[in-house]
């Protein structure tokens, strides 16, 4: 079977090294864009074994600065910190920080390894077939892959993240999630550090929020706010950034007197769910598909789990000489599909509740429960509730009904009278 993967992110790289190890003949269109600086630096623990899959977590580990757990700081007095460790085996114990541009370069290197042809060019994609649903190489896409002889591949995959490339060919259009903010950050050296190693910090601002990323010797320190707060902020990134440092008083504390050693990148942060996945002949991972808010660091994970879930369902064609018929690889790939909007939809559902203030009124109500005596009951509720969200949280068990039911009646009869909209992120 002859795939073409378009895009050589996590998503397409990881793709591209699972079916040319069953056997399939995978091209990968690389842009070569390599910027300084790439969001997506905090891994959730789920990711983990899927980069043991890959054969990728020893070098990953390498570069990268174990994570140990989480931090949420909502206010002077309203700090939740979690360790992974602490909800194991359910929740696999560790995850990573990693400086993304050399990640993305060990997964693609690891896909030229197993066998696939990388294709550095910019590739455009193109409506093809009768009913123009079809997605193909355009003719000098197809014409910088020698091995593809003219011929369109079997398989076309779109893995070229926000820009979603196929999705723009074909007019599919998305579903929005109610977030529209734009993010910037860059990389800081001497910054003070009183926490955890790697333990991700994320701070709410008086707009918006704040993350802190340990990596190895730098601090990535990232802001996302609405856009006319952004604007109110500073004229420009740099600006931004500066300011929202120095005036939070917690954030200053750390990165006050750091060193700022990158420039200052800035992304549109924005939650889409595509209205299609797939169709005759090609198929959507990662970004491509749909893109949840970064707060909770799934970006990477669905882009992962949607290059394996992708790579089983082909498992059956990979080897095949003759070409598979459009319907059979169509019919496939589509429990992948309804899977991956059903992952995004459960991510968007969390995400919600950390920004309507909903789980850090649980986080406190739960604290303030607890501070008025515990005992063996109430212990086990409360960790009972904690390892729920844990579940979800880490990417173990983000779908599962339960875990989501449990969460859906806390937030709506648990809060113990913590004011949920008290506690929300403007
Ligand atoms: C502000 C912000 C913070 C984030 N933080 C995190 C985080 O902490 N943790 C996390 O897990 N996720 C995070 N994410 C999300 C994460 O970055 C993405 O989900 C992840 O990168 C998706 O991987 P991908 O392979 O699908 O797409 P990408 O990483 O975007 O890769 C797509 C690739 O396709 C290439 N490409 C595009 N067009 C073409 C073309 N025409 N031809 C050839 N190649 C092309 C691109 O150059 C790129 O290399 C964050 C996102 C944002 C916006």
């Amino acid at each position: 079977m002859k795939v073409a993967i378009v895009g050589a992110g996590p998503s397409g790289a990881a793709l591209a090294i699972l079916l040319a190890r069953q056997g399939a003949r995978v091209t990968l269109f690389d842009d070569g864009r390599r910027p300084e600086l790439l969001v997506g630096e905090s891994l959730v623990p789920a990711v983990v074994p899927i980069l043991q899959r890959l054969g990728l977590e020893e070098e990953t580990a390498s570069f990268s600065r174990v994570k140990p757990g989480v931090s949420f700081i909502w206010s002077p007095t309203d700090r939740f910190s979690f360790s992974f460790a602490r909800f194991a085996p359910g929740v696999f114990p560790y995850a990573y920080n990693i400086p993304r541009p050399r990640f993305d370069d060990a997964v693609l290197a690891r896909a030229v390894a197993c066998g696939v042809e990388r294709v550095v060019t910019h590739a455009r994609l193109t409506p093809t077939g009768e009913d123009g649903r079809e997605l193909g190489l355009a003719p000098e896409t197809l014409a910088a892959a020698p091995s593809l002889g003219g011929r369109q591949p079997d398989l076309v995959v779109d893995a070229t993240g926000r820009a979603r490339l196929g999705a723009r060919a074909l007019s599919i259009g998305a579903h929005y999630g109610p977030r529209k903010d734009v993010a910037h950050f860059a990389h800081f050296e001497d910054f003070a550090w009183d926490d955890e190693p790697g333990q991700v910090l994320i701070r709410r601002l008086d707009a918006g929020w704040s993350w802190c990323i340990p990596l190895r010797e730098r601090l990535s320190i990232g802001i996302v706010l609405g856009r006319d707060d952004a604007a109110r902020l500073g004229a420009g990134p740099v600006e931004r950034l500066e300011r929202a440092i120095a005036t939070d008083a917690w954030l200053s504390t750390i990165g006050g007197r750091s060193k700022r050693v990158t420039s200052v990148a800035t992304y549109a942060n924005y939650q889409l769910i595509s209205h299609r996945g797939l169709g005759p002949g090609w198929v959507m991972v990662g970004d491509a598909f749909g893109f949840v808010d970064p707060m909770l660091s799934p970006g990477v994970l669905l882009a992962l789990r949607s290059a394996e879930l992708v790579a089983d369902a082909l498992a059956p064609f990979a080897k095949s000489q003759e070409r598979p018929p459009l319907a059979e690889l169509e019919a496939a790939l589509r429990p992948y599909a309804t899977t991956q909007t059903a992952m995004l939809t459960a991510w968007l559902d969390l995400v919600a509740t950390f920004y309507d203030g909903r789980m850090a009124a649980l986080f406190r109500a739960g604290r303030d429960w607890m501070a008025v005596g515990t005992n063996a009951i109430k212990n086990a509720a409360q960790n009972h509730i904690e390892r729920h969200i844990a579940l979800q949280a880490s990417g173990m068990g983000t779908l599962r009904r339960y875990s989501r039911g449990l969460l859906r009646f806390m937030g709506r009869y648990g809060l113990r009278g913590v004011e949920p909209g008290q506690m929300a992120i403007r």
